[in-house]
């Protein structure tokens, strides 16, 4: 498959392990965080830790938008999807992530909420045109790669003069949270962990470009190596990072210029920052609250802001005590760390939104059962 075999290619792979294991330095360790949940997925699909000297350790990062939303959030969509006069519009994934007390859009809706899973943003307007007598919400969620097609929804509901649509707004933004992760107190100097560098989000990337990372190598000399998802593309990001650690370096790299460029999609940023504006704060599952890292509907498109049109009331709820998502979306845990994983949580019955999503470390985890690799590791 074109764009697809080419980065598979085994004896390249081979070829560029072998430099990883021959230039990485044995006496240090070099601990890199894939901050992309997609990243996550690639290294346990195609078992890249197997063929990293223990010395390279990957570390995954919070880059999986329907894990990192907060149980609040939920919450507050559940009462909303609770209205009588409201269709909730959401995608798949969100279906099953845990609210407070093991609620979730799949129970509302068995509870009687209309809860409608769409493919798009085009299916929500469709929606709001067939039921004019019905409030249409789009659950939007997502980084900056799915934000520009909710600029374009709302747009559009402008232009077609829908007046029964709105959007409650979870857009998140990757910087801030990449900011945040090396502040934190497990992290860095004063922290029992250390990040030498990361993996960059290669989707994201195309959107906003190599730009917004150099803040990192700049500010708190991080190497970043944006990365595509392929196993080759993995493996030379890693090799790119090892040889910026070795060479004293802290740059951006671009490692999937076929997608990514210095600026990024200018048409894509143009239609984020012409709906959207920062909030204040926006709370992370995981990260807490972190400062300027959501996006809200500006001013002018506040009749399509439905946290503004049905009145919601932030809530924040603690986590189940018991699921460790948050400490493994800080990276300072493992899904096999957490005593609930493969026993009481399991993609059937998920405990924990690192279960529930395709992005998350605890499905990719399950779906290429990497826990037996870890298990083994710790056992021998
Ligand atoms: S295994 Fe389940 S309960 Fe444990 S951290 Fe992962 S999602 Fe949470």
């Amino acid at each position: 498959m074109k764009y697809a075999d080419e980065f598979r290619d085994k004896e390249i792979a081979v070829g560029l392990a072998k430099a990883i294991r021959a230039e990485a330095n044995k006496a240090r360790p070099y601990r890199f965080m894939e901050f992309c949940g997609g990243h996550t997925h690639a290294i346990s699909r195609y078992g890249l830790e197997d063929v990293l000297p223990t010395n390279v350790r990957m570390i995954h990062g919070p880059g999986c938008p329907v894990c990192v939303l907060p149980a609040g959030r939920i919450d507050m969509a559940i009462g909303l999807a609770m209205r009588p006069e409201v269709i909730l519009c959401v995608y798949g994934d969100l279906m099953r992530v845990p609210g407070s007390q093991g609620a979730s859009l799949l129970k509302a809706k068995a509870r009687g909420a209309d809860v409608r899973m769409v493919y798009s943003t085009i299916d929500a307007i469709r929606i709001a045109e067939e039921n004019s007598a019905r409030e249409v919400v789009f659950f939007a969620i997502g980084f900056e790669t799915t934000t520009p097609p909710t600029a374009v929804m709302i747009r559009m509901a402008e232009k077609k003069r829908l007046s029964n649509f709105s959007v409650f707004c979870n857009h998140v933004l990757t910087p801030p949270a990449m900011k945040n992760i090396l502040e934190s107190s497990d992290i860095g100097d004063k922290g029992q962990f250390e990040i030498d560098g990361f993996v960059g989000p290669a989707h994201v990337s195309t959107i906003i470009g190599t730009e917004p990372y150099e803040f990192f190598a700049k500010e708190f000399s991080k190497p970043v190596v944006i990365s595509g998802f392929e196993p080759l593309d993995m493996l030379q990001s890693i090799l790119m990072l090892v040889r910026q650690i070795n060479e004293h370096r802290y740059e951006v790299e671009n490692q999937y210029r076929r997608a990514v460029t210095r600026d990024g999609n200018l048409r894509a940023r143009e239609e984020i920052s012409d709906v959207f504006e920062l909030r204040d704060r926006f709370e992370w599952r995981g990260l807490g609250q972190v400062p300027y890292s959501g996006l809200r509907l500006k001013r002018s498109y506040a009749i399509y802001d439905a946290e503004l049109r049905f009145e919601m009331q932030e809530l924040c709820v603690a986590d189940n005590r018991a699921c460790e998502c948050g400490a493994i979306l800080r990276g300072v845990k493992k899904p096999v760390d957490c005593k609930l994983f493969g026993t009481l949580c399991t993609p059937e019955m998920p405990m924990g939104s690192c279960m529930v999503s395709s992005e998350g470390a605890c499905a990719a985890y399950w779906a290429y059962s990497r826990f037996r690799d870890h298990r083994q590791r710790r056992a021998s």
